[in-house]
């Protein structure tokens, strides 16, 4: 533990609850997809002293005063945005991915409009109109999902689906499918229907900036993101969109939605958005589909049954029954293993949400702290060891003994344990 000294003067409970937090992300392996490790800059800039500062409004348009270097700032993170992505406009004041996604359904669409996107079992999102969520509220939803034989986006189904319902806004975009989505299919289907097209590509961010998976960009109306995420930047979300739209997304965000920005998150997003735009990002993109590659083809050689058989991005959804388990369980043995995923529903699951029949698993975070192909090998000898000791949690505690010594030579990003 470092550079905390304050804090543990001031408040020893919380400082050691961080310092403890400091190494479970060290010595476990980090495998939930939506996870990462940002950069000691990106922290450096999160802690920083413009968590003081009030900035309501956009830069030149501000309802307080001592705007001077919060727009400078807040107009170099929308500038990085827009080059990053090749987007015409960027706001970088959302709270997080799901107010981003609120804000544009408040844009687009008015109470009782009809929004299509992925059912939240088949990989989607809460806010692409699950019915617990607002979005399925307040709003007409339809929902469309993977093929039931493929387990794959069928455009052809999704357009049937739009052509019929004539929904609104149309999203894509998923927490849970592990293969590449067509958004120039998703765009067509939208403009041929007149629907709003909306591109959530929270997980896939840091792929798309790294040259790994197809932008949407070029197709889509806006485009949402987190940016803590495949991104690496602090926790926060971003919409981004046509000229045309730049206004309505804008006065959506603030004053429909919002009120102040949270300046030192746009800080560490400005800092993020730099890195991820270096070479070296591209590298880590690239490496964390190979690792996903690796690891999917370690599993599958281990008799492990995964949902397409494989994945093309940072994420695998695997069927824990095909080896006599349960999502649930499974998640739980490997926690006690040292290596942290978590349950999910698989497409089609005969299974309940809170004990689902698969667990979700991903690169981003543990290719960040260095870890390779031939890792990939020894993390797929391990969850299938943890599958064999399901009963028996010496060895467990064995595996996770293991695990932390391995972890040694993978020091992560931000973090230094003395
Ligand atoms: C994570 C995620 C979100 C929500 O982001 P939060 O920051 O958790 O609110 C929205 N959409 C998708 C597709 C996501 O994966």
């Amino acid at each position: 533990m470092h550079h905390l000294e304050n804090l543990q003067q001031t408040d020893s409970v919380v400082h050691d609850i961080i310092a403890r937090e400091e190494v479970r992300q060290f010595e476990k392996i980090r495998l939930i997809p939506s996870e990462n490790y940002v950069s000691t800059a990106v922290l450096e800039a999160t802690g920083s002293i413009l968590t003081n500062k009030y900035s309501e409004g956009y830069a030149g348009k501000r309802y307080y005063e001592g705007q001077q270097l919060v727009d400078e700032l807040e107009t170099l993170a929308m500038v990085r945005a827009c080059e990053l992505f090749g987007a015409d406009h960027a706001n970088v004041q959302p709270y997080s991915g799901s107010p981003a996604n609120l804000a544009v359904y408040f844009a687009l669409l008015k109470p009782g409009d009809k929004v299509m996107g992925m059912a939240l079992p088949h990989g989607g999102h809460l806010t692409h109109g699950w019915d617990v969520s607002i979005t399925g509220q307040y709003y007409k939803s339809v929902q469309y999902g993977v093929d039931e034989s493929t387990h794959r986006l069928d455009y052809d189904q999704i357009r049937a689906m739009a052509r019929r319902e004539r929904p609104q806004l149309i999203i894509a975009g998923a927490t849970a499918y592990p293969r590449l989505i067509d958004f120039e299919a998703f765009g067509s289907i939208a403009r041929e229907v007149g629907a709003y097209f909306l591109a959530d590509v929270a997980h896939i961010a840091g792929l798309i900036a790294g040259g790994q998976h197809p932008s949407p960009v070029p197709y889509a109306d806006v485009v949402s993101t987190t940016t803590h995420k495949t991104l690496r930047g602090p926790r926060g979300g971003m919409l981004m969109c046509k000229e045309a739209l730049a206004d309505t997304i804008d006065r959506a965000v603030f004053p429909g939605l919002q009120g102040g920005p949270h300046n030192h998150t746009t800080a560490a997003l400005a800092v993020a958005l730099h890195e991820a735009a270096q070479p070296a990002f591209r590298d880590y993109a690239a490496q964390v589909v190979k690792n996903g590659r690796a690891l999917a083809e370690g599993l599958v050689s281990r008799g492990f049954k995964l949902i397409t058989g494989g994945t093309d991005n940072h994420l695998i959804l695997m069927d824990a029954t095909s080896v006599g388990t349960r999502g649930r369980k499974l998640a739980k043995v490997l926690d006690r293993c040292g290596i942290v995923c978590n349950m999910n529903t698989i497409p089609f699951d005969p299974r309940k949400p809170f004990d689902p029949s698969g667990i979700r698993i991903g690169t981003p975070a543990i290719t960040s702290r260095g870890m390779m192909e031939k890792d990939m090998e020894v993390l797929a000898g391990w969850i299938a060891r943890a599958v064999e000791v399901i009963a028996d949690r010496e060895a467990q505690a064995n595996i996770a003994a293991e695990v932390a010594e391995y972890c040694k030579a993978f020091p992560p990003p931000g973090i230094r344990i003395n």
